[in-house]
C-alpha cells in the first residue's frame, strides 16, 4: 500500500507535527516502570508547570482530551454544575457533566457570542454550584472567551470551581493558570502544543484534589489523587503512551526556548495575518473583538462551496476545516495554532486564492 499523499493540515486538530518530533516517538521504546521513565517524567513535570504558568501539580493523561474534561467531571463535581456554552465543544462538555449524571445548569450565549462575566455573576449569585465549566477558545465559532472577567468574577465565589477547557488555547494564547486562579486548565496534545494525538494535560490545584478527597465514585484510570500520587513518585497508574512523552519532553524544550509571550506572540501575527485576509474576502463569523488567535472562523459571505473548495486544496497539499454542526454551511475554519509560521500560513492563503479564481 502506499503512504497517502502528503498533506499539510490547517485543521484545529491534529495540527501540523514537525518532523523532529515525529522522529522523536520513534526512538527505541523504555520500560514504564524503571529509573529511564523516572527520568523522564521528573524531566517534564517542572515544564508543564512553567507551560502552564502555574504552581499546581499538571497531570498526563494517556487519552485525547475529553478523558480530561470527563474526568474533571467525576473527580470534582458530586452533583451540580453550571456551563456556560457558546458553541459546540462547550455545549459538549456540558451533555459529558450530565453523562456523569451530573446536575447542570447551562448558561448559553448564542454561537459566535462570547460568555460575558455579569451573566456568570447573575446565576452565580442565584444557586449552589460546585463548579464552573468554561471553554476558553470555543473552536466550533473561532472566539476566545474573556477568560480573565471570568477569573474576576469567580474571585468573589471562593467554593465554586474553575474548571478550564482550554483545548485549543494552551500553547498559542495566554493562560496564566495561577494569575487567573484556575483550579483545572486542560489542553489536548494535537492542538496548539502541535504535538500527535493521544495525550492531555490537566493542571489541578491543591483545593481541586482536597474536593476530590471527598467525591466518591472518581473511577481508577483518571482518578487525579491517584494520578497525582504517581507523579510525585515519577511515575504513572497505568502504562502510559510513551512515545508520546518523548514527543512531550522534546516539544517542551523547543516551546520553552521559542518562549510563551514569543509563541504567543507569533499566534497573534498568525491570527491577525488570517483575519485580513478572511475580512478581504469575505467576513468573520465571531463577534468583534472577541475572535481567535488559534482558528479563524470564516463566514462564508460569498456562499462559495466550501466542500469543493475543500476538495481543490487537497488536491494541492492542504487541509482546512468545514465548519461545525450547524455552521457547516454558513462557515468554514482555518486552524493556525502549533509550530506554524506565517510564511506557512501565507502560503495556505495564496492557495486559497487561486482556487476560489477557479471554484
Ligand atoms: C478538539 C477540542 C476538544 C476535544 O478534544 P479531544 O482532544 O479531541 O478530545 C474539546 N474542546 C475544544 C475547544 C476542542 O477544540
Amino acid at each position: 500500500m502506499n503512504p497517502p499523499t502528503r498533506r499539510k493540515l490547517f485543521i484545529p486538530g491534529p495540527v501540523e507535527v514537525r518532523p523532529e518530533v515525529r522522529e522523536r516517538m520513534s526512538q527505541p521504546l523504555i520500560g514504564h516502570r524503571g529509573t529511564e521513565m523516572t527520568d523522564l517524567l521528573n524531566r517534564i513535570r517542572p515544564r508543564l508547570r512553567t507551560l502552564m504558568s502555574t504552581r499546581n501539580e499538571v497531570l498526563v493523561g494517556t487519552c485525547s482530551g475529553s478523558g480530561l474534561l470527563e474526568a474533571a467531571v467525576r473527580n470534582l463535581v458530586k452533583q451540580r454544575c453550571l456551563a456556560l456554552t457558546c458553541g459546540a465543544f462547550s455545549e459538549r462538555w456540558a451533555q459529558i457533566a450530565r453523562d456523569c449524571g451530573r446536575e447542570v445548569q447551562v448558561v448559553p450565549a448564542e454561537w459566535g457570542e462570547p460568555n460575558l462575566p455579569d451573566v456568570l455573576r447573575t446565576h452565580l449569585g442565584g444557586g449552589d454550584y460546585e463548579a464552573v465549566l468554561v471553554v476558553h477558545n470555543e473552536s466550533s465559532t473561532g472566539l476566545t472567551n474573556p477568560l480573565s472577567d471570568i477569573a474576576t468574577v469567580l474571585r468573589d465565589f471562593p467554593d465554586v470551581l474553575f474548571l478550564v477547557d482550554a483545548v485549543t488555547s494552551l500553547g498559542g494564547l495566554p493562560l496564566e493558570v495561577d494569575t487567573l486562579g484556575i483550579d483545572v486548565a486542560i489542553a489536548s496534545a494535537q492542538k496548539a502544543l502541535a504535538l500527535p494525538p493521544g495525550i492531555a494535560l490537566a493542571s489541578v490545584s491543591e483545593r481541586a484534589f482536597e474536593r476530590a478527597g471527598a467525591v466518591t465514585g472518581r473511577g481508577f484510570y483518571l482518578d487525579f489523587l491517584r494520578m497525582r500520587s504517581s507523579a510525585e513518585k515519577g511515575q504513572t497508574p497505568s502504562t502510559p503512551s510513551i512515545p508520546h512523552l518523548f514527543a512531550l519532553d522534546l516539544q517542551l524544550d523547543d516551546i520553552l526556548s521559542e518562549g510563551l509571550e514569543q509563541r504567543w506572540k507569533r499566534h497573534a501575527a498568525l491570527g491577525a495575518r488570517c483575519r485580513t485576509w478572511a475580512q478581504e474576502r469575505f467576513a468573520l463569523f465571531p463577534h468583534k473583538g472577541y475572535e481567535s488567535n488559534t482558528l479563524t472562523c470564516v463566514r462564508n459571505s460569498r456562499g462559495v462551496e466550501v466542500h469543493r473548495m475543500r476538495r481543490a486544496l487537497a488536491s494541492r497539499g492542504f487541509v482546512i476545516s468545514d465548519g461545525y454542526g450547524k455552521l457547516r454551511q454558513q462557515t468554514f475554519r482555518i486552524g493556525h495554532m502549533g509550530d506554524l509560521t506565517e510564511n506557512e500560513l501565507q502560503e495556505l492563503l495564496d492557495v486559497i486564492d487561486e482556487v476560489l479564481e477557479k471554484l
